[in-house]
């Protein structure tokens, strides 16, 4: 779990009453450092604006038995690859990116908060079983080609779409020529095309670097059974049988890719570059060139980038564009600094950023964003849509590998191709830049002095998590009410959703994400994203006892003061999108008793199940259209709720009629005792309690 999406999910784990996690758990504090200064600063700065947070963090990681990784320790997935992962694994993260382990052969994937929160929980976990795309890679990589450019190739033939619901299994004698670290990066982008996950079978690569950092007891362990740690022959010698889908990739013709402007789907290879930015009028110079992240500051990566930077001092040529370093981790910037490679890159002018994932999720106070200027940057990210990076929605965001963003950024134009083109010294010299060279592991080993790893105490028992009754930022949870055993009657309407509402809809990233640790103070965003059917505007609706409008959260508030539960109907789809845990934790908290829709998103269904809410789907859609603004709504048959098993609504409109509709939910026996205890958390702490 990451420091943003770790405080709600660990204070809704203290509700389950273990004394330790049933799962070895970890959290890493990447994402709430600034880019401003450079690290030291900008760490400084973070260590004292969100002391409060880190500190609970701690507590808690301690005494429940959770690894800790302080602020600056480095980006969650690399320290997981440095670490954790291992062949033939399975985890779950709080992140898209928990795939990045699947280049150490791990079978890993990102969930939401609350899935966490079940699995810590000693909760199975579920999913729906995915389809398999095979992607068979032939030839070996040469030249300025990296890892990177496959998965950049990879999510131009698949769009952003083309991976949801498979996992891409990478075979074939292209995929044992590619560093497991490279396999890493390929993984990692999987979530960019909607992948469940991404996998490679095990390999030396995977050997080689198992030993590298230190586990050679793994290591053995996997040469001991690798035959399970690959896909059967007989598959890869006839794998249109066996995958759903195959793409073919030969690696000795694959070009260099740049993927954007605001979608990494959209591929360029780089010896068309400099057509495809005159077509579609991109601006061509480059501000700021950013390698480093999660996807791409493996040693390999910076020792490649670090040999281009050095052609630069060494053919004396003048950086055009800012340039930022960002080591995945303190094990990997503490060596690169040692082999010299960051003396090169401040050589260039290269600023390097805290070992965290700062501008790559928009915690970067870039100079001037807020001017809106159209601009181009290019990074060896893995995201690019628009405002990811800066907040500036004409800022054009590139991705390619960090060799390329380091030569594009010498250059300090997008039209340059340093396959092909010569660039002018400062002596007036036409050099060229030759292809990158780099080591896949440090020659003298790793190193680092302080990895910034907390680990938990034995017996966490007497520890205390203190949270300040006054904080703005973190607020403990109390255990949501039982179900009182009557139906619901006398609900009033809070809101008619009309069209999309995802959990951005219900409640909103931005400026609320400070707040994710305090659900009362996150709950004044409640559904304010959400259109109200009556009136078409977002975040005014009718207090129908008063008759005033007001906004969702203030009017939700008045209702539950007066003990009046209430009922949020929507349309299809509803909580779409992010799989964020608050979207139903916050209605529930403000005293909303159901949600009635067209339709469903599934993990939003799941995670209001989960909170003790009532999640209900109308049998007939047209009913959606008899719900009016002062309706008073009973829900009833609560008490022989069973799976399969429709409810009874009755609406009473204001006129005096009153019009029965029916209400389907996908609650199975469990789900329903759910319901009943008032939260699934609230089951596991009474099992405990027992115990
Ligand atoms: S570096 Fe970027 S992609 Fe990686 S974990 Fe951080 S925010 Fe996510």
């Amino acid at each position: 779990m990451q420091d943003a999406t770790a405080q709600m999910a660990l204070l809704q784990f203290m509700q389950a009453g273990r004394p330790k996690v049933a799962v070895p758990s970890t959290v890493h504090c990447d994402h709430l450092i600034l880019a401003k200064e450079g690290a030291t600063k900008d760490l400084q700065n973070s260590l004292e604006t969100n002391k409060e947070v880190f500190d609970f963090l701690s507590s808690v990681s301690n005494k429940y038995g959770i690894g800790f990784w302080k602020p600056g320790a480095g980006i969650i997935h690399q320290v997981i690859l440095e670490n954790y992962a291992f062949p033939g694994g399975m985890m779950i993260g709080t992140d898209s990116h928990t795939v990045n382990a699947g280049g150490l052969g791990m079978i890993a994937i990102g969930v939401g908060g609350a899935d966490a929160v079940d699995v810590m929980a000693g909760f199975p976990w579920e999913l729906k079983f995915p389809k398999l795309i095979g992607v068979k890679l032939t030839g070996k990589m040469n030249g300025w080609t990296s890892a990177k450019d496959v998965i950049l190739k990879v999510a131009g033939i698949l769009t952003v779409k083309g991976g949801t619901g498979y996992i891409l299994e990478y075979f074939g004698e292209g995929a044992n020529t590619i560093s497991c670290t490279g396999k890493g990066t390929i993984c990692n982008m999987g979530a960019e095309i909607g992948a469940t996950t991404s996998l490679f079978g095990y390999d030396d690569k995977m050997y080689n670097y198992l030993i590298a950092t230190e586990r050679k007891e793994v290591a053995d362990l996997a040469n001991q059974i690798k035959e399970h740690l690959i896909g059967d022959s007989e598959v890869y010698l006839e794998p249109d049988k066996y995958f759903d889908q195959i793409i073919e990739i030969n690696l000795s013709e694959l070009e260099p890719h740049i993927n954007g402007p605001f979608t990494p789907d959209l591929a360029t290879p780089i010896s068309k570059i400099k057509e495809v930015v005159e077509q579609n009028g991109w601006p061509e110079k480059i501000e700021v060139g950013l390698i480093g992240s999660c996807t791409n500051s493996s040693y390999e990566d910076i020792s490649r980038s670090a040999s281009i930077a050095k052609q630069a001092v060494d053919k004396k040529l003048k950086v055009k564009s800012e340039f930022t370093i960002t080591p995945g981790s303190e094990m990997i910037r503490y060596t690169i600094e040692r082999d010299g490679f960051i003396d090169i890159f401040e050589k260039i002018g290269g600023v390097v950023l805290a070992n965290a994932c700062g501008p790559c999720i928009g915690q970067w106070a870039r100079h001037g964003a807020d001017k809106k200027e159209k601009n181009t940057i290019i990074t060896s990210f893995n995201r690019n849509f628009a405002k990811r990076n800066d907040g500036n929605p004409n800022t054009h965001g590139f991705v390619a590998s960090p060799e390329i963003v380091t030569a594009m950024t010498i250059a300090g134009t997008l039209k340059f191709n340093p396959l092909t083109d010569k660039l002018i010294n400062e002596d007036g010299i036409e050099v060229k830049l030759e292809p990158p060279v780099g080591e896949e592991l440090p020659i003298k080993g790793f190193d680092v002095k302080d990895p910034g790893y907390q680990a938990p105490a034995e017996d966490g028992s007497n520890i205390q998590i203190i949270v300040d009754p006054n904080s703005n930022r973190l607020q403990l949870l109390e255990s949501f009410p039982e179900w009182d055993g009557k139906d619901f009657v006398g609900l009033r309407l809070l809101i008619k959703v009309k069209g999309k509402c995802t959990t951005d809809h219900i409640s909103m990233a931005g400026p609320w994400l400070r707040f994710r640790g305090h659900l009362d103070n996150i709950s004044n965003n409640t559904l304010t994203g959400a259109i109200n059917y009556f009136n078409d505007t977002a975040n005014l609706v009718k207090n129908t006892i008063t008759g005033e409008y007001g906004e969702v959260p203030a009017v939700q508030r008045f209702y539950k003061q007066q003990g009046i539960g209430t009922i949020v109907v929507g349309d299809e789809n509803y909580g779409e999108g992010s799989s964020r845990e608050h979207a139903a934790m916050q209605p529930r908290h403000l005293g909303v008793k159901a949600i009635l829709v067209k339709s469903f998103a599934r993990i939003h269904e799941t995670n209001l199940k989960k909170q003790g809410m009532l999640a209900l789907t109308f049998a007939d859609k047209n009913d959606y259209d008899k719900i009016q603004e002062d309706d008073i709504i009973d829900i009833i048959g609560l008490n022989e709720f069973a799976p399969e098993k429709p409810l009874t609504i009755i609406l009473h409109h204001a006129d005096g009629t009153n019009e029965t509709i029916y209400a389907n939910h996908s609650y199975n026996w469990q789900q329903i005792e759910w319901f009943k205890a008032g939260a699934a958390l609230n089951i596991i702490k009474k099992q405990f309690a027992n115990k």
